[in-house]
């Protein structure tokens, strides 16, 4: 459910609660604008709440390691602090601007106003690639899981892993110690992960059956049987599982966000000048999204972090044009608000 207050207007929008809203948050409440965050997910954090909760980070300023769930609750609990309205489960359709400049946004159902806009969408809204098996939809949730958010969904279970890329092994590798026994299957005999953690996932007790596919799985109500195949010679195996885990990738779009008049890069970009400004006045874009012209992305959660930072403060001289940029030391707490200057 959306924030019922539609119609106050916002000092600044975000959408997407990925690590770059989330700092771009915190860097807005710093500069004490009222703040709205869309996400179309249950949950904040973006890929690394979805994708990757469980593995270590090791390039985050200030961190040597760190689990990407835990990255999340620090982002948030900074966020947070300056209680910005968090519309989580709300994916954001329409962007448009009014006569008087105010930008609105639909989503949940509602239309919600706004002065300025940050865009940190990602790489957009993403779906995991499922498998069209007969009646693979009745145990989704049931035993059929396409991400994995808690580990220990796994404990104890036989669990089945389907996938050849980074994700397969890395969970193989990672819910080893908590399933009561793990089967991978990959259609080919190459896996695309790292080469040291293949030489890991060999040297454990996961049992790898390369050139196999998943056939059909069966069940009361959790799964409880998955029939695999090998694709040369056709036999077929069936295995008494509790967990069958789909790592087949994702498709990622920017969906809606084409379609808002914002000039693109490629078909996965939005474009940004040096100061994260899209070709819409008073609307910004930060994180995996943005792209300047003649830069390589580099899509990364450090990136993202000062990507945000920037935005933020160029958005504050967006709302009142006699506000500075530069926000000043958080350290010193001497930071401006835009509430004390003239014309706000
Ligand atoms: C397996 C894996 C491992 C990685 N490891 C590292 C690493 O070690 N170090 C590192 O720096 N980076 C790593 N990355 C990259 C890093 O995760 C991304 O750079 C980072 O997540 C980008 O953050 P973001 O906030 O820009 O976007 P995202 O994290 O993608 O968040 C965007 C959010 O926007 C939401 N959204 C999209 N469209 C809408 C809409 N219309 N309405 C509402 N919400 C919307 C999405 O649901 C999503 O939650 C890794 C990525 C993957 C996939």
């Amino acid at each position: 459910m959306a924030n019922e207050n539609s119609n106050d207007i916002c000092d600044l929008t975000i959408i997407g609660a990925g690590p770059s809203g989330l700092f771009g948050s915190f860097y807005a409440g710093l500069r004490e604008l009222c703040t709205k965050i869309f996400d179309v997910l249950p949950e904040v954090g973006g890929q690394l709440a979805v994708l990757y909760p469980e593995k270590f980070i090791y390039d985050v300023p200030g961190h040597p390691k760190i689990l990407a769930k835990d990255l999340v609750k620090l982002l948030q609990e900074q966020a947070m602090q300056w209680k910005p309205t968090l519309c989580l489960g709300n994916r954001v359709t329409d962007l448009r601007r009014r006569a008087d400049g105010i930008l609105e946004l639909d989503a949940g159902g509602m239309t919600h106003l706004s002065k300025t806009v940050l865009i940190t969408a990602g790489v957009g809204a993403f779906t995991a690639n499922k498998l069209t098996l007969e009646n693979i939809g009745r145990f989704e949730g049931r035993g059929v899981y396409y991400f994995v958010q808690d580990k220990m969904v796994f404990r104890g279970k036989r669990l089945l892993i389907v996938g050849g890329g980074d994700s397969a092994v890395d969970w193989a590798l990672n819910l080893k110690d908590y399933a009561k026994s793990i089967t991978l299957i990959h259609r080919r005999d190459q896996f695309r992960a790292a080469p040291a953690s293949i030489t890991e996932l060999s040297n454990s007790p996961v049992n790898v059956r390369t050139f196999h596919e998943l056939k059909r799985i069966s069940g009361e109500s959790q799964i409880e049987r998955a029939v695999i195949c090998d694709n040369r010679t056709k036999e077929e195996t069936a295995l008494d599982v509790d967990a069958v885990l789909l790592n087949l990738g994702f498709k990622a779009d920017l969906g809606p966000i084409k379609k808002w008049g914002l000039e693109l890069q490629g078909t996965r970009y939005i474009k940004v000048n040096a100061r994260m400004e899209t070709n819409l006045p008073g609307v910004y874009a930060a994180g995996d999204i943005a792209a300047q012209p003649a830069v390589e992305p580099v899509n990364l959660i450090a990136t993202g972090f000062a990507q945000a930072t920037l935005a933020v403060n160029v958005a504050v001289t967006h709302i009142n044009p006699q506000a500075k940029v530069f926000p000043g030391h958080s350290s010193e707490r001497r930071l401006c608000s835009i509430k004390d200057l003239p014309g706000f």
